[in-house]
């Protein structure tokens, strides 16, 4: 298997999945993203590449069975519902979370945890191992915000009048 969306749609077909163009749509709201995507932002995001409404239920059914197949996993945001992004090695980007406004980003640093990685595949003997890491702190903006004098004490003592 292909790790694009044809190639997963090709997948998906063999297994018996019929390729209607709300599931195109998700495949490709998977894809274009540039970071891990809700269940209702994979529905939003799959309106717009597909053209139709998924239904919720359709892209729940859908991430369940990619995830499954190891082609999608789950990222850990600290929120409330569940993120999904490709497992695709050739992708792969860590990330870094801001617990105030919730921005997400993809690190662009090489992964930390690669080398660690390929130890354990020789150590134990598993194969497509792959994994999630996030990274969370404070954004600079909201660092910006809470501490405008950039780790200084923002009051300053008035030196009292004689
Ligand atoms: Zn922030
Ligand atoms: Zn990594």
């Amino acid at each position: 298997m292909s790790f694009n969306a044809e190639g997963i749609l090709a997948a998906l077909r063999s297994r018996g999945l019929r390729i209607t163009r709300s599931r195109r749509g998700i495949m490709q709201a998977l894809f274009q993203a540039s970071r891990p995507l809700s269940l209702t932002e994979i529905q939003g995001q799959a309106l717009i590449e597909g053209g139709i409404l998924p239904d919720y239920a359709t892209v729940f059914r859908m991430m369940i069975l990619l995830e499954s197949m190891n082609i999608i996993h789950k990222v850990n945001l600290k929120r409330s519902c569940s993120y999904y992004e490709l497992t695709d090695p050739s992708r792969h980007h860590d990330h870094l979370v801001c617990t105030d406004c919730g921005e997400v980003l993809l690190l662009s640093i090489p992964c930390p945890v690669g080398s660690a990685e390929r130890l354990i595949e020789q150590q134990y003997g598993f194969t497509g191992l792959h994994h999630s890491l996030e990274f969370f702190g404070r954004c600079a903006a909201c660092s910006a915000r809470v501490n405008p004098a950039g780790g200084q004490q923002p009051f300053v003592a008035q030196p009292i009048a004689a």
